[in-house]
């Protein structure tokens, strides 16, 4: 078999090399069919069940191991589902006025969820989607399909899929994913940002035929710093992509040792390096790399693994942990930034046209009290003894600050009178990543402790680009005047009024980036883990004028793609 190779937008560096799993979320449609007599079509019914039963326990048993009892119990839940009466009740009743099995269970399904979701309560309409999920497993089985969920994921591999939303990408195994590879998305999808997160070979935005070309259990090598895939590969390219990835390793390695002293540039001016996480795992991981805080924990994930949000308990835990493994190292906590591409299955989402331009992030939080106060409850108590800070997502002017922070007030006082220990005086602060931020920092100032820009959103909102969409990805450009312009006007508000200022956008690790970032006088670069070490060194061979003169030389440039090839030579002429 000749190789075959494909090209698509190179998301987090890695090369992997392995058999495919082919993500392919089923459609399920219910065949017209003679009926069987009622036992008949009862008896499939009780046999399609016991498969369910026993796939949930084998999900059960592995989610447990992986992470706990907690994170698993959503799989005891749905094999109760399986076997509650009022189900079993209405799939007998449907059955006996002639409908087959399949008919019986996406009937009785179907109005029991709308039962549930009609009663307007967040609990219940959870419920009503695991009902759904739980008659979608039965009904797979009764057609006779494969499950080709990503939990049926059985040896490492590595995944091939239309698009992954965030909560897929959470939900792959670690241990199981040698990579991913999707037809959608763009480098700042948030599957794409996980996957540099999680330090996870992938490629982006590869066409949307990227499935015609691949089956399931053909290998293939991928590079995701080059973007590369290349299908049925011979056994010299084979032994060319284990040299190139061994050769990498190695000069991470020397790097990484390097990283773990503080950053400084050139003349000895300290400059934060610091991680962008999303669990305990990660922030260990971080400190590895030579991370020396996380400018942006985000919280969403713990939002998003769940069909019911996350207690106030569980999320104490696992701050309290992370800030822990931190040991005296700044954490900045941003609240829950859901909505856009991350829709929860429990928020009422409206169908929105331009979701993330829609119903997210802090809007979410002030639409949602007492969600949002629990989530601040949470942090309030367990950043006591830790250098934590809070920071607000999305914020587009001075009332939605006053109002976020009057919430944490509030909870402040509640927490007073219920004598329940939290940081008082923990600082609270704002990304910057709508335009109206950034143009408005020094209004904003008056009740922002500090600024993070996110450039991820900041580009798509200043170029009206849309961060996941493949299609217009060449568009995507971070290094625009406009954008950087912006980036400029922030830092240089932000110092005026006395604040720092951070990046946590993924520009902040791109070395393209990062000597115009410190001609800018950025106080601190947040970024996915395995960057630090490069960052770092990066930063180690640039004085504080050469940067500032890069910065002046960048602006006077008019188009993104002359202060790209302006950098490549910059960057060439350091190396
Ligand atoms: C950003 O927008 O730059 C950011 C860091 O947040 P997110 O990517 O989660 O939207
Ligand atoms: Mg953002």
């Amino acid at each position: 078999m000749t190789e075959k190779s494909f090209k698509g937008i190179p998301a987090s560096d890695g090369i992997a090399i392995g058999p495919v799993f082919c993500y392919i979320p089923a459609e399920l449609t219910v065949p017209v069919r003679a009926t069987g007599s009622a036992e008949e079509e009862l008896a499939r019914f009780d046999a399609a069940r016991e498969r369910a039963r026993v796939e949930l326990q084998g999900l059960y048993d592995s989610i447990e191991k992986r992470a706990g009892k907690e994170e698993a119990s959503i799989f005891v839940a749905h094999q109760e589902m399986l076997y509650d009466p009022a189900l079993e009740g209405k799939i007998r009743e449907f059955v006996e006025i002639g409908q087959t099995a399949e008919q019986a269970l996406v009937n009785a399904t179907d109005e029991l969820a709308d039962l549930l979701a009609s009663v307007n309560d967040e609990l219940f309409a959870a419920r009503a989607l695991d009902v759904k999920d739980v008659g979608r497993r039965v009904l797979r089985i009764l057609l006779g399909l494969p499950d080709t969920a990503l939990g049926a994921v059985a040896e490492p591999s590595i995944i091939l899929a239309e698009d992954l939303t965030p909560s897929d990408t959470a939900s792959l195994n670690p241990s199981l994913t040698l990579g991913f590879i999707t037809a959608q998305g763009g480098l700042t999808s948030h599957s794409a940002i996980l996957a540099r997160t999680l330090g996870l070979p992938a490629i982006v935005g590869m066409g949307i035929n990227l499935l015609d070309h691949v089956y399931n259990g053909a290998f293939i090598v991928m590079d995701g710093r080059s973007g590369e895939m290349i299908l049925e590969p011979n056994q010299e390219t084979i032994t060319r992509c284990k040299q190139i990835k061994a050769q990498r390793e190695s000069q991470l390695q020397i790097l990484k040792s390097a990283a773990l002293k503080d950053a400084r540039t050139a003349e000895g001016r300290r400059v934060e390096v610091a991680a962008n996480v999303g669990e305990t795992a990660s922030a260990l991981n971080a400190i590895e790399y030579g991370a020396e805080g996380i400018g942006l924990l985000r919280t969403e994930f713990l939002y998003l693994e769940d069909t019911q949000p996350p207690s106030e308990e569980k999320q104490f835990r696992i701050y309290r942990e992370i800030f822990e493994v931190m040991s005296g190292r700044p954490v900045i906590v941003r609240t829950l930034d859901i909505g856009g591409d991350k829709p929860p299955s429990y928020l009422p989402f409206p169908d929105e046209l331009n979701p993330f331009l829609g119903w997210r992030a802090i809007r979410i939080s002030l639409d949602e009290p007492e969600l949002f106060k629990t989530q601040i409850r949470a942090i309030l108590r367990a950043a006591i003894g830790h250098r934590a800070r809070i920071m607000f997502p999305m914020v587009s002017d001075l009332d939605e600050l006053r109002r976020a922070r009057d919430v944490v007030e509030a909870v402040k006082r509640d927490l007073k009178s219920a004598s329940v220990e939290f940081a008082a005086d923990i600082p609270v602060g704002i990304m910057v990543e709508t335009p109206a931020a950034a143009v408005l920092v020094d209004v904003l100032a008056e009740a922002s402790d500090f600024f993070s820009l996110g450039t991820n959103d900041l580009t798509q909102y200043t170029l009206a680009v849309d961060r996941g969409n493949a299609k217009v990805a060449a568009l995507f450009q971070p290094l625009h005047p406009a954008v950087l312009r912006l980036i400029r006007q922030t830092i240089e508000a932000g110092h005026a009024k006395g604040k720092w200022v951070g990046m946590c956008g993924e520009l902040a690790g791109m070395t393209k980036a990062i000597p115009i970032l410190l001609g800018f006088g950025l106080d601190e670069f947040s970024m996915n883990p395995r960057a630090i070490p490069e960052a770092k060194h990066l930063i180690g061979k640039l004085t504080d004028d050469k940067a500032r003169e890069i910065a002046s030389q960048a602006m006077s440039l008019g188009t993104a793609a002359e202060i790209e090839k302006y950098m490549k030579a910059v960057l060439a002429e350091l190396d």
